[in-house]
């Protein structure tokens, strides 16, 4: 078996930034399992694994168009201090999820403005991986139709 469309594969991977410095690993832990071509993984990553086998291992580079694309300042916004809950301490740095999924950064505070920036963390930069492709499996329909991988006892595993 391959790596195609609807497939559950699980790997381990390495990300390292063009310095060769490490960013995160899945080695240590569980491998990472994902689903082929339902936008789970990056697209440059998910080309490069298109057609492997289990025991593959490669070694990929993706520039930014293929992974968390270019920083934008039109991801970046000023809004008021009384936007957060009353008990909420802002600190520079803190991250949060939106109602809407996006994850925002603090990156400034004045005053009563606070400045938040929804760029992903790795916009902007090309990606270096090293993969191993572990186990390859077809998706049941569930796991499609949810769009993530289950464990062996479904959905709440
Ligand atoms: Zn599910």
């Amino acid at each position: 078996m391959i790596i195609s469309e609807s497939k559950v594969v699980s790997l381990h991977y390495t990300l390292n930034n063009v310095d060769g410095e490490q960013i995160e690993s899945s080695k240590g832990n569980d491998p990472l399992q994902y689903i082929q071509g339902v936008g789970q993984l990056i697209p440059g990553l998910e080309e490069a694994l298109t057609g492997k086998a289990v025991g593959d291992a490669l070694n990929v580079t993706v520039e930014p168009e293929k992974a968390y694309g270019y920083r934008s300042d039109d991801l970046i916004q000023k809004v008021s201090k009384e936007q957060f809950p009353p008990e909420t301490v802002i600190e520079a740095g803190m991250q949060f999820q939106a109602d809407n999924g996006m994850v925002f950064t603090v990156v400034e505070i004045a005053g009563e403005d606070v400045t938040l920036d929804a760029n992903h963390d790795l916009a902007g930069q090309t990606l270096n991986f090293d993969v191993e492709v572990l186990d390859i499996r077809e998706a049941t329909a569930e796991e499609l139709e949810h769009g993530h991988v289950h464990g062996p006892n479904g959905h709440e595993d």
